[in-house]
Order: structure tokens, then sequence, then C-alpha cells
């Protein structure tokens, strides 16, 4: 094990409780780390963020919440059936979402494999050893053409092939005997012709099982709820996005024996498509906790705590000549309060880029939201940033920063 001298005391945060925690009742006492708090981004000189750009993955999602990870330094202390703890926390799960079923799974992604698995193997132990090789199974799943992204990848791993339609008589024809699955994308429902409800009839009609990727789809917390009784087989949310549990972990809700045919396809289950994305004990109890908290929480309080960031970084820069900011929610997935600044580029010659860069020379680097797409008129440039993963104290180094930035102009 690896010794340090070094004594800096870690910032208390939910991890570093969980590491004192660990450290009180661990039987390794030959690690420094037993004794002393661990500053380890310090250690490995990887800089920590301050996050204005939402649950994304790049920059590890959201932070748990600090009865996740009691939680799971709870359960790194115990044995347990593997089995027989996924089936617990499943059914609570599904008592509390008001659903037949419901499985911790490796995220939404590993999730989107395993239902897919589920629907086209069942419980067949002959069919799950083979996959992903489909030969004489169900192997095609139908999605709209507007619904393909890039996580649709996780599908695609069964060995299956998207049919693309765009129409609902156009799926009507696609359906087949191969069929095994109907694939719908919660936000992309403002660009298909197929909406969630008609798509969840189709299905029934057809006799064909309906999976729904909502995973970046909380909040509003109503949308769980919602859909784990919306009449699609099976849905799906991460666990690591607006829920703050375990990055790695997810929720997969719906039909029973669907269920049950994923959970006989990870875990413990070797020769299965979905070992390589086994969930530990830790993490599953860490999901159930985090799911029981996000639930819980207060709401509307932390839709005010995002528009009073809103506030404090609208104050520091705009009456900055050539600056406007405009507050906004996504219609669909992300639905929390985000800011856009907007400079006249003839007054501040600065481009999107630079204020991006500008935002990252400094410890903590602070990540805004990736801008691709059209500006909103000529000759003006924007940022964009989420208040929903900023922490107490972070919007007000956003604000001081941003301004910076914005006043690094060279005048025109
Ligand atoms: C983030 C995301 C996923 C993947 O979720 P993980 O929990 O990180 O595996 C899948 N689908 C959509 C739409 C997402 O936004």
């Amino acid at each position: 094990m690896q010794k340090t001298d070094r004594r800096t005391i870690l910032q208390a945060g939910p991890v570093a409780g969980a590491a004192g925690i660990l450290s009180t009742l661990t039987t390794d006492n030959s690690s420094a780390a037993t004794t002393t708090k661990r500053d380890y981004l310090a250690e490995l000189g990887v800089p920590p963020v301050i996050n204005a750009v939402g649950v994304y993955t790049a920059v590890t999602g959201s932070l748990m919440h600090p009865d996740a990870v009691e939680a799971i330094a709870s359960l790194s202390r115990h044995f347990v059936r593997l089995d027989d703890l996924h089936a617990a926390v499943g059914a609570r799960i599904a008592k509390r979402l008001g659903c037949e079923a419901a499985s911790v799974t490796a995220g939404a992604a590993a999730a989107l494999t395993l239902g897919t698995a589920a629907c086209i193997a069942g419980t067949s132990a002959d069919a799950i050893r083979r996959l992903p090789d489909t030969t004489g199974l169900k192997n095609e799943v139908i999605i709209q053409k507007s619904h393909r992204y890039p996580y649709d990848h996780a599908v695609r791993n069964c060995g299956i092939r998207m049919i693309e339609v765009e129409t609902a008589a156009e799926l009507k024809k696609a359906v087949n005997p191969r069929t095994a699955m109907m694939l719908y994308l919660f936000k992309a429902t403002p660009m298909g012709a197929i909406k969630a409800e008609e798509f969840v009839a189709l299905g029934k009609q057809l006799g064909v099982p309906t999976f729904v990727d909502a995973a970046a789809d909380v909040p509003p917390v109503d949308n769980i709820y919602k859909l784990a009784k919306s009449g699609f087989d099976l849905v799906t949310f991460s666990g690591g996005k607006g829920i703050r549990g375990p990055q790695s972990a997810g929720l997969l809700l719906g039909r029973r024996d669907l269920i049950e045919s994923a959970r006989l396809q990870t875990g413990a289950h070797s020769d299965s498509i979905g070992r390589p994305m086994k969930v530990s004990k830790e993490e599953i109890v860490g999901m159930m906790v985090a799911l029981e908290a996000y639930l819980a929480r207060d709401h509307a309080a932390d839709w005010r705590r995002w528009e009073d960031s809103i506030a404090t970084i609208t104050a520091a820069v705009k009456n900055i000549p050539g600056v406007t900011c405009e507050r906004y929610v996504p219609v669909i997935a992300n639905q929390v309060p985000h800011l856009r600044v907007t400079w006249n580029m003839k007054t501040l010659p600065l481009t999107h880029t630079q204020v991006v860069d500008y935002l990252r020379k400094d410890t903590p680097q602070i990540e805004v939201v990736p801008v691709e797409g059209p500006r909103p008129g000529p000759g003006l440039d924007m940022i964009e940033m989420a208040m929903w993963m900023m922490e107490p104290g972070e919007p007000e180094i956003v604000a001081t920063r941003l301004r910076a930035a914005l006043k690094s102009a060279k005048q025109g």
C-alpha cells in the first residue's frame, strides 16, 4: 500500500466522511490513510472542477448524497448473497415507485443492454448463454429515426439490428417475428411523430415489449413516478445523474418477467452478456438510498437555490457593456434553470472558446456547457451554464471568474 506523508486534511465532504468511517473499522492498519485523510486529487495532480455543466459523465455526473455514501461504507463491511440483495432492493424500489419490478444496474446504459437482452432471451438458458449471437433469435429493435442516439450502442451490444421508422404505419409494417423490442428515447419526444402514449399502445397492440430511456429526465421528480406506471414494459433512469446515486449505477424498472431475465444476465451469472456490468453490493444499496433521499427532497428549495445562483452570476456580469444574460429551462431533459450569457463581439472581442479556456485556467477549473449549435445572432457569441451541480459558494466563484473572463477582452 502506498505510504504518504501528506497531512493535508481533505475538505470535509461526503467522501471524506466515508473514508473516515471505513478507516476506523478496517482490519488493515498498515496504511497511513487509516489515520490521515488524503487529498487524492492533489496527490494525483488531477484538478478539481466546479461543475457548471450539469450531469455530464465527462465531469463525473453528480455528487453522491451523503446517505448513499454512508450506505456504501456500511455494506462494505458485510457479505451477502448477491441475488438476495438484488431481489430485496428491487422489491423495495418497485414498491416505492409503484411498478411491477425493479433492478439496480451499472447505469442506464447497462440497463439498456440488460433490458434488450431480457426481451431477446427471456429465461431461456441457451439464449442467455449465446448472446450476443442472435442467430435464430429475435434480433430486431424498432426505433423512430429521430430517436437514434449514441447510447443505442448499448442496445446494439446484444447483436440486434436497429430498424428505423418514422410513422405509426411504418412501425406496424416493420413488426415481424424477429422483432425483439421497441425503443423510445424520452428526451426525443418533441422530434418524433409517435409520442410516448401512442408508442406504448402500439407495443401492446402488436405484442412487442417497449423500452423507454429516460436516463436524464429527473428533475422533475414526477417523471420517475409517471414513467414507472406509464405502460412501457421497461424504463431506465441513470442513478448517477439527478438522483445523486453512485455514478456507475442506474435503475431498470418494469415487467417482472423481463426484470427477472435481466437479473439472470448479470451479477454472479458468469456466462451472460451482462456479467461485465455487475453492480457491487455497495452500489446496489447506495442506489436505493440515494433514490429514497431524492424522492424525499425539498425540490422547491433546490429550485430556489438554483434561481439564487442565476441571480448571483447575472448580477456580476450584466452591467458589462455588450453583455446580455438570459435565464432558460430546457423544455425536456435537464429541466433546471440555466443561464446563457451572450456578448457582442464588437464590444467584447472574445470567442466562446476563449472564455471557456479562461474559466479552465485556475484551480478549481470551471466547466461550462459545450455549445456547438448556432449562436443567437450575427456578431454574437455566448456561454451557457447549468446551476444544479454547483455546491454552496461556487456560484460566487463562477460569478467573479466569469466577470474577469469577460473583462479580459481587449476593448474594441
Ligand atoms: C446519460 C445517459 C445514458 C447513460 O446513462 P449512464 O447511467 O451514465 O449509463 C443513457 N441514455 C441517455 C439518454 C443519457 O442521457
